[in-house]
């Protein structure tokens, strides 16, 4: 059964509708790469996954739940979210990595810290860095790990690479492919990179003009490869 299924979800913001109607599904353990141009309401998808905001019409359902019959507290247990900027409080890297617990009223094990940063390939002397100071990589590494404290069966995942070097990129690819396998978690990942999405989906949803345009592992096969391309160029071909 699939981690995330959406049936008919339609979203506006005020008259102007951002989602027209969205009907597709996020294979249990799998990673669904989402791409599309700017404004194609990729974000807004995400957003709706994690409860922040709710759909006007239609229904998402997490692992066979409609998503507004689950409690804030567990959906956020559920899905786990990582964004662009990788926002940090100011403090520690093991600051960093007790928000989630901190959030539920719990302190964050220095030996569960470690596990954190070993489950995202860095090193315990990290624990005590000044969050501020990270590259761009490693930052992008925290958030990660910060958002694995919960065990998350579903991670969402914001142009996550979209302002790291193409090393950390890769790096990060990598990362995440791992994390996939070795904790079996759904991955539902937004790129504005087609090369990317293309490399690390196990499948992918193409999105235009807030509706699904194309979805599937046959998006990744000449010639729909191509017609993806014609897509974001801004011409359905
Ligand atoms: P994407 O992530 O694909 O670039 P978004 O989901 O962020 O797209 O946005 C989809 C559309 O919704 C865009 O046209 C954007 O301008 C609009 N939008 C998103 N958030 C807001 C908001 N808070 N107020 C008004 N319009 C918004
Ligand atoms: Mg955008
Ligand atoms: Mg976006």
């Amino acid at each position: 059964q699939p981690a995330v299924d959406f049936r008919d979800v339609h979203y506006s913001i005020g008259d102007t509708p951002i989602l027209k109607g969205v009907t597709g599904s996020f294979p249990d353990g799998k990673i669904t790469t989402v791409v599309g141009p700017s404004g194609a309401g990729k974000s807004t998808l995400l957003k709706l996954c994690n409860g922040l905001i709710s759909p006007d019409r239609g229904t998402i359902f997490i692992q066979e739940t409609p998503i507004d019959r689950i409690s804030p507290i567990r959906l956020r247990q559920i899905v786990g979210i990582a964004l662009q900027d990788a926002p940090m409080i100011e403090g520690t890297v093991a600051d960093n990595l007790a928000v989630p617990r901190k959030l539920k009223g719990e302190d964050l094990t220095a030996e569960e810290a470690e596990t954190a940063l070993a489950d995202v390939g860095l090193l315990r002397d990290f624990l005590n860095r000044n969050s501020q100071e990270l590259s761009g990589g490693q930052r992008q590494k925290v958030s990660i790990a910060r958002t694995l404290v919960n065990r998350p069966d579903i991670l969402l995942l914001d142009e996550i690479t979209s302002s790291l070097d193409r090393t950390s990129q890769r790096e990060i690819e990598e990362l995440i492919r791992a994390i996939n396998r070795k904790f079996g978690v759904t991955i539902i990942w937004i790129t504005h990179n087609l090369d990317q999405a293309l490399r690390i989906g196990d499948y992918t949803w193409v999105m235009m003009d807030g509706e699904v345009a194309e979805s599937g592992e046959h998006v990744l096969e000449y010639p729909a490869a191509q017609r993806v391309q014609q897509f974001l160029k801004g011409g359905r071909a």
